[in-house]
């Protein structure tokens, strides 16, 4: 009796350390493939950030003819004329 409630104590060491190694495992890569797709995706954004499409946009100024990115741009832009 004694001996089988010892040998149960030890199987279910066993199994708690092998889920516990495994859940860590399974963590590990988890993070390990969310980190290589983070890295791939910020590389992704940077190659289309530094590809450098021509702006579109219709802001410019009627001063200098600068060329703003945005309606907001160029009203700080317009306040270094006044
Ligand atoms: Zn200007």
């Amino acid at each position: 009796m004694a001996e089988s409630a010892f040998s149960y104590q030890i199987n279910t060491d066993l199994i708690k350390s092998f889920y516990s190694v495994r859940a860590v495992v399974t963590v590990d890569v988890c993070v390990e493939e969310f980190e290589v797709r983070r890295i791939q995706e910020l590389e992704a954004k940077r190659d289309l950030r530094k590809s450098g499409k021509p702006s579109t946009s219709n802001f410019e100024c009627q001063i200098c003819h600068r060329m703003c990115r945005s309606r907001i741009g160029l009203l700080a832009h317009n306040k270094s004329h006044s």
